[in-house]
């Protein structure tokens, strides 16, 4: 039986995407088609329209979102019709050197960053963001991109655990291990960027100081659990060392992904402190750092994908401490919006307004 399905479908880079129907593909073994009630605006997806990454078109975008199990192919054990589930856009093998050295988030067969599924009405085979593709009614997945959640979850606390709130909260606690007493600077207070603020100050950071560009993120700021707040300028570092005893901060992370920013994070860490940078940047944009600097500073830069986490293992434990309560998400949600109105939703996020918008199906 083919399906046919609602997607946000982006053509090329320059257009804005729209919605269309798609062709789905049969559920071949080890396959499951999932229909999705919830799915996040993230950075990413935008990454894949304003010319940050290069993936293939026709794309549809989204990767970020939990749904419903419609139909499970041969072999599909960990999954039945009717079990909710949290997309997992780095799915990892569990054979290869990476995963049986545990860091499955550096899977060397995961990361795919547009796989080829299903096909526009004109026959175009159309490829999914990460391997997902969630902004569509329907997806049909391999059973290893989903991981069962308790049903009273609910969709959008379960959308935002398979990307933000993971990626997020893992660089806090698995990345840079953030302890009791640090002092935090986090840049960029999207919905990865307060994930890392609220997941700071529940490892005991004494000081958060959350960092954007307009005074507007300063209340979200403060309701994620941050001590201070600063809109980045000309006196950043300055107004960073006043509030971290003159040194700077411990740990600093930088949740934009752009060259200017990681400067700044690197700046704001104090020696020999701990820069962790979670947001993806463009290939051809260049930190420079001085070589004497990197010596004397006696800092450390490092990425964190996907929060340096097991996803199959920290989701259903971050839900649980959603559900009793120790881990609250309501304020990452700013805008429930529909399909069509996902690029309103990337022009908020490029002017920097809000927090995550939703996607509500
Ligand atoms: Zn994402
Ligand atoms: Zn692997």
């Amino acid at each position: 039986m083919t399906a046919y399905v609602r997607a946000l479908v982006a053509r090329e880079p320059a257009a804005a995407p729209a919605v269309e129907e798609i062709r789905l593909p049969e559920v071949g073994p080890g396959q499951v088609r999932v229909r999705i009630r919830a799915a996040g605006v993230c950075h990413s997806d935008l990454s894949m329209v304003n010319g940050t990454l290069s993936p293939p078109y026709p794309l549809v975008l989204g990767h970020e979102a939990a749904g419903e199990v419609v139909e499970a192919g041969a072999g599909v054990t960990r999954v039945a019709a009717g079990t909710h589930v949290a997309l997992n856009w780095s799915p990892p093998c569990r054979d290869c050197w990476f995963c049986t050295h545990g860091e499955p988030w550096l899977c060397a067969t995961a990361n795919v960053a547009a796989l080829e599924n299903g096909s526009t009405l004109d026959g175009a085979p159309v490829h999914l963001t990460l391997g997902l593709g969630a902004f569509a009614e329907e997806v049909v997945v391999p059973e290893r991109a989903l991981i069962p959640v308790p049903t009273a979850l609910g969709w959008e606390s379960a959308a935002l655990l398979g990307c933000a709130v993971l990626t997020g909260t893992g660089a806090v606690r698995n990345t840079a291990k953030v302890t009791e007493g640090d002092s935090v600077v986090v840049i960029g207070l999207g919905g990865v960027g307060l994930s890392v603020v609220a997941a700071a100050r529940a490892a005991g950071a004494a000081t958060v100081v959350a960092v954007d560009v307009t005074e507007g993120k300063k209340a979200l700021a403060e309701a994620a659990g941050a001590t201070d707040f600063v809109v980045s300028g000309e006196t950043l570092s300055k107004d960073i060392r006043s509030r971290t005893s003159g040194r700077g901060a411990d740990h600093a992370f930088e949740c934009v992904g752009r060259a200017a920013t990681i400067r700044a994070a690197w700046r704001a860490a104090r020696r020999g402190g701990q820069v962790t940078v979670v947001g993806m940047g463009r290939a051809d944009d260049m930190v420079q750092l001085s070589a004497l600097d990197i010596f004397s500073s006696a800092r450390t830069l490092r990425a964190s994908v996907y929060g340096s986490a097991d996803p199959d293992v920290e989701v259903p434990q971050l839900a649980e401490d959603v559900l009793s309560g120790a881990l609250r998400l309501d304020h990452l949600v700013t805008d429930r919006i529909g399909l069509a109105d996902v690029p309103a939703a990337f022009d908020r996020m490029a002017r920097g307004e809000g927090a995550r918008s939703v996607v509500i199906l």
